[in-house]
């Protein structure tokens, strides 16, 4: 579901809003549709696979399926729809962001549904609903992310066929990591398709330079248990097979070799390697020794260097396997490194906290704390307190949301209050502290000092231009605090899955919310529920970062809005919406990085944008033929809906194009198309123009506002003749746009009484009831009722 916004349907809404009971239906406006995990809607039958994720971490799946009798069957899990509350919020938010269309098909047959929470039912719904989603993957040449919803499909079923498939898969699409470790699991296998062993194994070893050396080594012993599992003439058979020649390690190639050195020598397999060209004694013995030697201070290095603990895990994992662990390193070294590296960690998260925290200092400089509250209720130290103001500003939402509430939880308190999730330093609240223990147990301090120091720096620029080439291998992240830990991480993304980085790589302890991380763009695992473990590279600045996604890198963020640049580049807009819509975008997002981002940006429109279109339209403006292509740059297509009538707009490209640049042409087709507006605005042709696509305009947000106001103003100002019969005339408040959209809206139906009075005839005439209902709506717009005149004899 890449980019995927669900957006709740409000059509949708009035369809739902009488099953709701509570405030069930607010809550399920307000689940953030990134808690959607998968979101599958097929429509012939209607088939809804979906799981969400729940306030305590759950996944709750939700599937709504159409039986061949025109039925619905509904499988849903969560705590709420199993005490009886059939349209919960889970249920509701996924009727209320599908298709207005199949969500009526679904409701206006409320009798045809049964509700189902029944274990086999969701057991079931849970295997098909991966096995569906990894089919989907398939098809968009995910393969990775296919197997694991395959194997999830496995776990729910226990059905081999699942594992047969996976198998197949990845022999086909060569992800011979893969193969390996699910014919390890499931030994039945392995007999059916012993025959591709040699290919997938020299496949691994051809481009074992892709792989991370952690994930090497798990694959290499996998591939020795491989060669345990198999009868001593196909072992030896496959051994004669492998390429190890390629293998440059010599760790790897002991791995593969050392559990069968009683029966073979290993001399010919090491007498190339560097690191025995000056050994005389190539016995078994001796390379064992040696192997050993190279792991053991290879672990040294790496523990001395405090590298990351999946390394070091590793290597333990081939001392364990070299049946060498106690020789190579003592335990207290490697208690000593564990502590180390996870002080750092602490160190990290203090820092993340940190950041937030002077977020909210920064914030709240002015208000006045008036009350303190402490809720056992959340599972983190929770203090609550109120801000005399009510001043909503979106920091205020957006720490709600970072702390794990969602908005509905302010249903449960009086005045608006101001949430912080986090251990809090004592000064602040003077007395009364709750949590004194737990923050100083935290920060190992009664008083830390916590220096506003967070986002006061950009991050140096990378530069770009020598990795250009090297932009498909990357993915940019822009990183988001987790409402609640993500296998441990405090920080996530969400893109077709969660993202988070890879736990233990040193960078990771310094990511902090807000912070553009430059990382491998192939995940390194992906763990169940779809979560993805990224590799972070490293710390990116604004300018290298909008220099990157200019060049086409794949990015994934939540707030700043890179999609412009995107667009940019993409001819999707010009300069001009580009600055609007930063501007627009702007104004509803909190970001620390908002005035770098704009500063970076318009330096880049500048310098490049900018050069880019002009130079384009510089080499075309002479040659014949190239109006279309010019009045593409100067986005002629999207301006023309303005207008009803196509032709308004036609007049400009009539006109010479030839400017002396690009901006100057474009400056005066919009002169051109002022113009228009104000004579149809001026002459009252407010129906010569699209007001729906004009308010997407926003230069041209003035005129908007004025024919708006206008056509108020004349609905305010239309006349209703009130006739004999109780019937009254309402045709002048039809020619109003906003009259017409109201009765429209009422369906209000036209009397057709007076037929033998051609003054008449043509009128929109309604009955006495009609007209309350028009003037109740118009009241409750706050639009001052027309004026009603009186009798007009017929
Ligand atoms: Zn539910």
């Amino acid at each position: 579901m890449k980019n995927i916004r669900l957006v709740n349907n409000r059509k949708n809404e009035d369809l739902v809003k009488r099953y709701a009971v509570g405030k069930r239906l607010s809550r399920a406006r307000n689940i953030p549709s990134k808690n959607f995990i998968n979101f599958d809607v097929e429509t012939n039958p209607i088939t809804i696979l979906c799981s969400i994720k729940g306030s305590s971490n759950n996944n709750y799946i939700v599937n709504i399926l159409e039986n061949e009798s025109n039925t619905f069957l509904v499988i849903h899990d969560c705590p709420d729809y199993k005490k009886g509350y059939n349209f919960c919020k889970h249920i509701l938010k996924t009727l209320l962001v599908i298709d207005h269309e199949v969500c009526k098909k679904i409701v206006g047959n409320y009798k045809n549904i049964k509700f189902s929470s029944n274990f086999a039912d969701i057991k079931r719904s849970k295997q098909e609903n991966s096995a569906q989603k990894a089919n989907k993957l398939i098809k968009e040449k995910k393969y990775l992310e296919a197997i694991e919803f395959l194997s999830q499909a496995y776990r729910q079923s226990k059905n081999l066929d699942y594992i047969s498939r996976i198998l197949n898969l990845s022999t086909e699409k060569d992800l011979p990591g893969q193969f390996i470790q699910y014919i390890v699991q499931h030994e039945q296998f392995i007999r059916k398709n012993s025959a591709s062993f040699p290919k997938i194994i020299n496949s691994i070893i051809s481009k074992i330079d892709s792989y991370i050396f952690e994930n090497l080594v798990g694959i290499f012993i996998k591939i020795q248990l491989l060669l345990l599992k198999l009868e001593e003439v196909e072992r030896t058979r496959l051994l004669n097979q492998i390429n190890f020649s390629e293998i440059e390690n010599t760790i790897l190639k002991f791995i593969l070799l050392h559990k069968f050195q009683n029966k073979l020598s290993l001399e010919p397999f090491f007498i190339k390697c560097r690191e025995f060209e000056n050994h005389k004694d190539l016995s078994n013995k001796a390379i064992k020794k040696k192997i050993t030697n190279i792991v053991k201070s290879e672990i040294q290095r790496a523990i001395t260097n405090l590298d990351s603990k999946p390394y070091v895990q590793a290597l333990m994992d081939i001392a364990n396997n070299l049946q060498v662990k106690d020789s190579v390193v003592s335990t207290s070294e490697l208690i000593d490194y564990k502590t180390k590296i996870e002080n750092l960690y602490r160190e990290g998260l203090k820092q993340k906290h940190a950041a937030l925290r002077s977020l909210v200092i920064s914030n709240t400089k002015t208000d006045k704390l008036e009350e303190i509250k402490f809720h056992y209720k959340y599972q983190f130290p929770t203090i609550l307190w109120s801000n005399v103001k009510k001043n909503k500003s979106p920091l205020y939402y957006y720490i709600l949301q970072k702390c794990g509430f969602e908005k509905h939880h302010l249903d449960y308190i009086s005045i608006n209050y101001f949430v912080e999730n986090y251990p809090v330093f004592k000064h602040i609240f003077n007395s009364n502290n709750p949590l004194e223990r737990e923050v100083k147990q935290f920060w190992k301090d009664e008083n830390p000092s916590i220096q506003n120091t967070a986002y006061t720096h950009d991050t140096g620029e990378l530069n770009f231009h020598l990795r250009l080439k090297d932009v498909k291998k990357y993915i940019l992240i822009e990183w988001d605090l987790a409402q609640k830990p993500v296998l441990g991480s405090y920080i996530c993304q969400f893109n077709d899955g969660f993202i988070i980085p890879e736990k233990d790589n040193p960078l990771t302890y310094e990511i902090k919310p807000f912070d553009l991380i430059l990382c491998l763009k192939e995940p390194i695992t992906i763990k169940p529920s779809n979560i993805k473990i990224f590799r972070p590279i490293r710390k990116l600045g604004i300018k290298t970062a909008i220099d990157l996604v200019y060049e086409g890198i794949v990015y994934v963020c939540s707030y700043l809005p890179f999609n412009i640049v995107a667009d940019l580049k993409n001819h999707k807009i010009d300069e001009i919406d580009a600055y609007n819509r930063i501007n627009q975008q702007f104004e509803n997002i909190f970001s620390p990085k908002k005035d770098r981002f704009k500063y970076h940006f318009n330096k880049l429109m500048q310098e490049k944008v900018s050069a880019d279109y002009n130079h384009f339209y510089q080499k075309i403006r002479n040659q014949s033929h190239s109006e279309n292509k010019i009045l593409n740059l100067i986005g002629f297509k999207r301006y023309k809906t303005i207008f009803r009538d196509e032709n308004t707009v036609l007049e400009f490209s009539k006109t010479p194009l030839n400017r002396d640049c690009l901006q100057e042409l474009r400056y005066d087709f919009k002169k051109f198309i002022t113009a228009k507006l104000i004579d149809s605005i001026k002459n009252k042709k407010y129906h010569e123009i699209n007001l729906k696509n004009l308010k997407s305009f926003p230069e041209f947000k003035k005129w908007t506002l004025k024919i708006i106001y206008d056509l108020k103003d004349e609905l305010e100002n239309s006349k209703i003749i009130k006739i004999k019969n109780g019937l009254y005339d309402i045709s002048d408040l039809m020619r109003n746009e906003y009259g017409k959209k109201i009765v429209d809206a009422l369906e209000i139906i036209k009397v057709e009484k007076v037929k033998n009075n051609k003054k008449m005839q043509g009128k929109f005439l309604i009955t006495i009831e009609d007209l309350e209902k028009i003037l109740k709506n118009l009241e409750f717009l706050r639009i001052d009722n027309p004026e009603v005149l009186s009798v007009i004899s017929v």
